[in-house]
């Protein structure tokens, strides 16, 4: 870096190819972050995340990265891919996230487990993988995308409230451990929120859940990136440990 060069910051959001993920990288781009972003396997969607936080801020460098959060070795490639190409890690946004609902007396092992081994493992790898750089910097945000599901339940979602209730442990652990360190570790709550995601429920379903919103709408991916925005930025620095609902009022 040359001198007097303000340092530029580098967030790594993990599955930003396409909804939330995507809208926190355009606006942590637009924030004047260097942007790393994972995808699983839609490239052509990560490629229009790159090129959408490239039109947000020019003078950023956005780098595409295809790892499975599920696996040690994803998360490890994924983790020294970014660093090989910017040499820091300031934010980390542990966002990528499935869906495989069944009731509890149907649903298999194999579909709890592989909701637990990228919403909740793959987020403890890369907190794990990310923490010595950050300790290093003596500056980190770590983000943390749980669910209103995580902290209220859902019937036909044992695997993925548990593992949205397991990151909020998760959050507030690393917090307690690296706050000293100047790293700070926060979880968001999104309510019901217009992707992918839940455009495969039901119009039954969405109707019965916009009943519950006191704002009387879904949320969208900017609303969340808003939030993440806030918590990843140099002012958040007192703010640890916290969940943030970003629902509409649906948790209140
Ligand atoms: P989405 O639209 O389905 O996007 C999922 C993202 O995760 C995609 O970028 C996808 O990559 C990536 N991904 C999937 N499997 C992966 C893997 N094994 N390794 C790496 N990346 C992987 O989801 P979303 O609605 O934006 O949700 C984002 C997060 O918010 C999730 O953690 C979700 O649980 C949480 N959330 C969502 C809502 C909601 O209402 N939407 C509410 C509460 C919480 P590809 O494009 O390559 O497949």
């Amino acid at each position: 870096m040359e001198q007097n060069q303000p340092l530029k910051r580098v967030a790594l959001i993990t599955g930003a190819s396409r909804g939330i993920g995507r809208a926190i990288s355009i606006s942590l781009a637009a924030e004047g972050m260097n942007v790393c972003i994972n995808y699983a396997g839609n490239e052509a969607a990560a490629l229009k995340t790159k090129a959408l936080c490239e039109e947000a801020s020019p003078d950023i460098t956005a780098l595409t990265v295809q790892a499975d959060i599920s696996s040690e070795e994803g998360c490890h490639t994924l983790i020294q891919s970014a660093l090989d190409a910017f040499g820091r890690i300031d934010v980390l946004i542990n966002n990528a996230g499935i869906t495989q609902d069944n009731l509890l007396v149907r649903m298999d092992t194999q579909q709890f487990d592989r909701v637990i081994a990228l919403n909740l493992r793959g987020a403890f790898l890369c907190c794990q993988a990310v923490t010595r750089t950050m300790m290093k910097q003596r500056y980190g945000r770590i983000i943390n995308i749980s669910s209103i599901v995580g902290l209220h339940g859902n019937a036909g979602q044992v695997n993925y409230a548990a593992s949205k209730a397991g990151l909020i442990g998760l959050t507030k652990s690393i917090a307690k451990e690296l706050a000293s360190r100047n790293i700070t570790a926060n979880a968001i709550a999104p309510g019901f929120i217009e992707t992918d995601m839940s455009a495969a429920m039901t119009d039954a379903a969405k109707a019965a859940t916009l009943a519950q919103i006191p704002c009387g709408r879904e949320g969208l991916p900017s609303d969340v990136a808003e939030a993440v925005r806030f918590l990843a930025s140099e002012k958040a620095s007192y703010i640890t440990g916290q969940v943030l609902g970003v629902d509409g009022g649906m948790g209140i």
